[in-house]
């Protein structure tokens, strides 16, 4: 048994608490930390996000000399989901994978973090290594995360680092997201006489293909982060087969990848439907974003944060981590979005295939070695 297995019983603990966001029932695997870190001689804060949901701040001070370290750790998971071959909340180990809800997504980087946390507890830090556990990840507002950059847990030149399920790579980049509704309008009327009617649901599909072959022809290609990927996630138009629709929906999903931003992304959307809109005549269009608009983000591949894990990643595992982007949106991208913030980075054990699937696992072997990893930064001047 590895010094760090500390690190793998302790994710086992959080894994048997069910902490499934909707619907935001995160108290219990918080009043478990917190506990745990009493027990431990840790000092920590409680941040109310709302009622009956607290971030957690767990800190061991340093003396400056490096920026401080924050390891924001998100402590809600998925639903559980039905077809599990393990108990969802059992963490099983079996061929040195543990099994569980929230195992790679991400209970494991949660103990990793807290582990490392107690291991440097009586050490002269040069610099502050904090634990920060967020509530709300997996929440379309991503709340937990909202309230710190408020409170200002962190700020434009803190070293973040997400422990989502990386498999200790280093992710520096994310898409952008974007959610738009588009509502086309046309005139119904009776199929045998078409021509009287404005069919709402061509109109659409015009439309699907314009943004469709907008977004294949961009000309750029990302390195890590690839193309950029727009699908239309719902469509509903029409009543009858023999009625000329006078409505049709359609619900959007664009994932945007450097150098677009936000705006770009919403330009590219107005002139693909304008264009569109005229293959139709008379019907008409709006367009609504449904709340979600993201930019892409993307942290210098020489970052002080990157160069640290790779230094101490290269001690541990003797040979230099690979860096990555990412499809999904976490609470590091939030940071370099909203601050600025271009220190910010995940990293962690488990695999994002794992994330949300059924049977989820993560290595033992990765929480163990992602617990040494966050030991020796907090230990490096
Ligand atoms: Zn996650």
């Amino acid at each position: 048994m590895s010094n760090y297995y500390g690190a793998v019983q302790l994710t086992a603990e959080l894994v048997k608490i069910d902490s499934t966001n909707p619907t935001g029932n995160e108290s219990e695997v918080i009043s478990f930390i917190a506990s745990w870190l009493d027990k431990e001689g840790i000092s920590y804060e409680l941040q109310e996000v709302e009622t009956n949901r607290s971030n957690l701040i767990a800190r061991v001070k340093g003396h400056g000399k490096r920026a401080p370290i924050v390891v924001i750790a998100h402590c809600d998971t998925v639903p559980l989901g039905e077809g599990w071959t393990h108990d969802p909340l059992g963490a099983e180990i079996e061929d040195g994978k543990m099994y569980g809800r929230g195992t790679s997504d991400m209970k494991a980087g949660v103990a990793a973090a807290l582990y490392a946390l107690k291991e440097v507890k009586n050490e002269m830090l040069p610099g502050d290594f904090v634990v920060a556990v967020s509530v709300d990840e997996e929440g379309p507002s991503m709340k937990g995360i909202m309230k710190m950059i408020e409170d200002k847990v962190i700020d434009k030149y803190t070293m973040v680092i997400a422990p989502e399920p990386t498999s200790l790579d280093i992710i520096r980049a994310h898409r952008g997201v974007m959610w738009y509704e588009i509502t086309t309008h046309g005139k119904a009327s009776h199929a045998g006489h078409a021509e009287r009617g404005v069919d709402a649901n061509h109109a659409m599909a015009e439309i699907i293909c314009e943004l469709k072959s907008a977004v294949n022809a961009l000309p750029f290609d990302h390195q890590l982060l690839k193309k950029s990927l727009l699908s239309i996630g719902k469509l509903q138009g029409g009543a009858k087969t023999n009625v000329v629709p006078d409505k049709a929906v359609a619900e959007i999903d664009f994932r945007v990848v450097p150098p677009m931003d936000a705006r770009d992304a919403n330009e590219l959307v107005r002139k693909a439907v304008s264009r569109a809109i005229t293959f139709v005549p008379n019907a008409t269009v709006e367009i609504k974003n449904l709340g979600l608009e993201r930019d892409p983000v993307e942290t210098p591949s020489d970052a002080e944060v990157i160069q640290r894990i790779t230094k101490s990643y290269t001690k541990v595992v003797g040979n230099p981590p690979v860096q990555d982007g990412y499809v999904a949106y976490t609470d590091a991208a939030v940071t370099s979005w909203i601050l600025g913030n271009k220190n910010a980075v995940c990293f962690g054990p488990g695999n994002l295939e794992q994330a949300h699937s059924i049977d989820e696992w993560a290595s033992v072997k990765e929480i163990e070695l992602c617990s040494e990893i966050f030991i020796d930064m907090a230990l490096t001047e």
